[in-house]
C-alpha cells in the first residue's frame, strides 16, 4: 500500500515552530516512501476560528517549501480538505456506531453536566460521563429527537477491558478503558469534534501514517476503539515528543509570572528587590512569547536554516553530518532516527545555523536579503552597500542584527576617550590625539579616497611618523565610528562614510581630545 501522510492544522492564525517540524516530518515521511503528503486543514472549532488563518497555514507551508499533493487549495480525490466543508460527512458514521452500540445520543442539560464536574473536582477526581443517557429507550430518544432536544452523541467505551494501540515512538501503549472518558463524537451544533473528525478523515483520506504531537498519546486507546467498532485497519501511528523550552512562563489568564521561590515558598529577590522570573522547561509557546515561524522570518532567518535546525530539533540521521537541504533530507529521513525524548529549542543554535547559512549565500542573495534592514538606518544613494555586505555577510548571525552593527555610519555615536586605550595597541587619549592630529592633513590632501588609496597612504605615514600600525589604525578607526567593534577597519570605514563624513568626525573627535 503506497504511503499516505497528512499534515492537519487547526487555524491559529500562525505556524507554530512545533507543528512546523511536524508538518516537515510528514512531508519528508511522504517524500521518502515516494508517497502522498496531504494537506487537511481541521476548522470544527468554530470558536477559535481565526480570519486569515488558513492563507497562512498555506503561506507558512509553501515558504518552507512543503507542497502538498492533496490540499483544500489544490484539491484531490478524497476531498473536501477542510473539516467545516465535510459537515455532512460525520453523522452518518455516528448513527451507525449508535446502531451497533458503541455510541449513544446525549441530551443532558450543561447544567448537570457542569454540577457534575464541579462534584467530581470536589472529591479531587478527574470528571467522567456517567453514560447517564445510555440507559434511554429508542423511544424516549426518538420523542426528544422529535421535540427538537438538543443532543450530542457520545462515544460507548466500555466498562472494562483494556484498549491500546501501537506507536512507532512509543510502542504497545494500553490502558484500562474505565480510565476513559465516554468522549462526545458530535457536538449540539452538528459538527464532529477532533476526536471523531480525526478518525473518520483519516480512513476516508486513506492515511497511513498519523504523525502527531505526543498530546493524542493519551486519546489515541479511544480511535483505536472506534476503528474496531468501524470495522478499519488503524493507521501507523507515530506520536512525537514534543519541542521544550527553558524559558519564563506566566499564567495565560493572569499574564503573571512563575517567579523563583526560595525552601520557604517566598519570591527570591534580585539587588533591586525586584522577584525573579522562574526558568523553567515548558513546552515551546507563542502565548509565552516564543516565536513562531512567521516571527524567525520577521527577524530574518533564512528558511533553510531554520528547517534544518528543526529537523535535527527530535531526528537524528545516522552520523554526524549537520547540513541538508530539503532536498538531501527527502532521501535522509527515516522513522527509526525520530527521538523518544523531548526536544529542547535553543536560539543560540539556530543562529549559528542561520550565522552559516548566510555565509553560503551569494552576495546578490546577501544584499537582497538585508537591504531592508539596511535601509532602517541607512540610504542606498548615500551607501556602498555592496561594499558594506562583503564587510558584513561574515558576521551576520540574523539579519535583525544588521542595524545595530550599522548605525554608527548613519550617525556617530557618543562615546568615552577611554575607548582610546588599547593595551595590545599600545594606545590611549595621549597618543591617539597625536596620531589623528598626524595623519589629518595626510587625509586631507589625499583626493582619491578609495580602500586602496586610504590604505597605501596611511601605512607610508604610519612608517614616516615611526609609528606602530595599531597606533594609529585604532585611534583612527574609533575616532571615525565611535565603536569598539566594526565590520571592517579604518580603511573600509573612512571609504564608506567618504571623505567630508570622515574629515568631519576626525576634526570632532580630535577637538574632543584637545579639550
Ligand atoms: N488539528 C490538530 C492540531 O492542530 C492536529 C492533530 C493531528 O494531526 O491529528 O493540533
Amino acid at each position: 500500500m503506497s504511503v499516505r501522510t497528512r499534515f492537519a492544522p487547526s487555524p491559529t492564525g500562525y505556524m507554530h515552530l512545533g507543528n512546523l517540524r511536524t508538518a516537515l516530518y510528514t512531508y519528508l515521511y511522504a517524500k521518502k516512501s515516494g508517497g502522498k503528503f496531504i494537506l487537511r486543514i481541521e476548522d470544527t472549532d468554530q470558536e477559535r476560528e481565526v480570519p486569515g488563518a488558513v492563507q497562512i497555514i498555506y503561506n507558512s507551508l509553501k515558504t518552507a517549501g512543503l507542497s502538498h499533493d492533496e490540499g483544500p487549495d489544490i484539491g484531490g480525490p478524497v476531498g473536501p480538505y477542510i473539516q467545516s466543508e465535510r459537515k455532512d460527512t460525520y453523522l452518518p458514521f455516528a448513527k451507525q456506531l449508535v446502531e451497533s452500540g458503541h455510541a449513544y445520543y446525549c441530551f443532558c442539560t450543561k447544567e448537570r453536566l457542569e454540577e457534575a464536574r464541579a462534584e467530581a473536582e470536589k472529591k479531587g477526581e478527574n470528571f467522567k460521563y456517567d453514560k447517564h443517557c445510555l440507559h434511554l429507550s429508542k423511544e424516549e430518544i426518538q420523542a426528544k429527537l422529535d421535540a427538537g432536544e438538543p443532543y450530542v452523541i457520545r462515544q460507548n467505551i466500555p466498562t472494562e477491558g483494556k484498549a491500546g494501540f501501537d506507536d512507532v515512538i512509543y510502542g504497545h501503549v494500553e490502558v484500562d478503558c474505565d480510565t476513559l472518558d465516554d468522549n462526545v463524537l458530535i457536538k449540539a451544533d452538528g459538527l464532529p469534534t477532533y476526536n471523531f473528525a480525526n478518525v473518520i478523515d483519516d480512513h476516508l483520506m486513506g492515511i497511513t501514517h498519523v504523525m502527531r504531537g505526543n498530546e493524542y498519546l493519551a486519546s489515541a486507546p479511544k480511535y483505536n476503539l472506534l476503528y474496531n467498532a468501524l470495522g478499519w485497519e488503524p493507521p501507523t501511528y507515530v506520536h512525537l515528543t514534543p519541542v521544550m523550552v527553558e524559558g519564563t512562563m506566566r499564567n495565560k489568564k493572569t499574564g503573571v509570572y512563575v517567579f523563583e521561590t526560595d525552601e520557604n515558598g517566598n519570591p527570591v529577590l534580585d539587588e533591586n528587590g525586584n522577584p525573579i522570573k522562574a526558568i523553567v522547561k515548558r513546552k515551546m509557546s507563542k502565548s509565552q512569547g516564543d516565536p513562531s515561524f512567521e516571527d524567525l522570518l520577521a527577524d530574518g532567518y533564512l528558511v533553510d536554516a531554520i528547517i534544518n535546525y528543526l529537523v535535527l530539533l527530535g531526528w537524528s540521521p545516522r552520523g554526524e553530518r549537520e547540513f541538508y537541504s530539503l532536498k538531501e533530507l527527502e532521501e535522509a529521513f527515516d522513522l527509526e532516527g525520530l527521538s523518544k525524548s523531548p526536544s529542547f529549542f535553543d536560539i543560540v543554535k539556530l543562529n549559528w545555523f542561520n550565522a552559516e547559512y548566510i555565509k553560503k549565500l551569494s552576495p546578490e542573495a546577501y544584499l537582497e536579503h538585508a537591504r531592508p534592514w539596511l535601509n532602517k538606518v541607512l540610504s542606498e544613494d548615500k551607501f556602498d552597500y555592496k561594499r558594506l555586505c562583503e564587510l558584513l555577510q561574515g558576521r551576520t548571525e540574523v539579519f535583525n542584527q544588521l542595524p545595530e552593527m550599522i548605525d554608527f555610519l548613519a550617525g556617530m555615536p557618543e562615546f568615552e576617550s577611554d575607548l582610546y586605550t588599547h593595551k595590545k595597541m599600545k594606545t590611549n587619549p595621549e597618543v591617539a590625539l597625536d596620531a589623528l592630529t598626524k595623519i589629518r592633513p595626510v587625509l586631507e590632501n589625499l583626493t582619491e579616497w578609495t580602500e586602496e588609496k586610504l590604505h597605501d597612504t596611511v601605512m607610508e605615514a604610519i612608517t614616516e611618523f615611526g609609528m606602530k600600525n595599531g597606533q594609529m589604525l585604532w585611534p583612527l578607526r574609533i575616532a571615525i565610528s565611535g565603536k569598539m567593534s566594526t565590520p571592517g577597519g579604518a580603511f573600509e570605514i573612512a571609504y564608506l562614510l567618504g571623505k567630508e563624513e570622515t574629515m568631519k568626525r576626525l576634526d570632532a573627535s580630535i577637538a574632543r581630545l584637545q579639550a
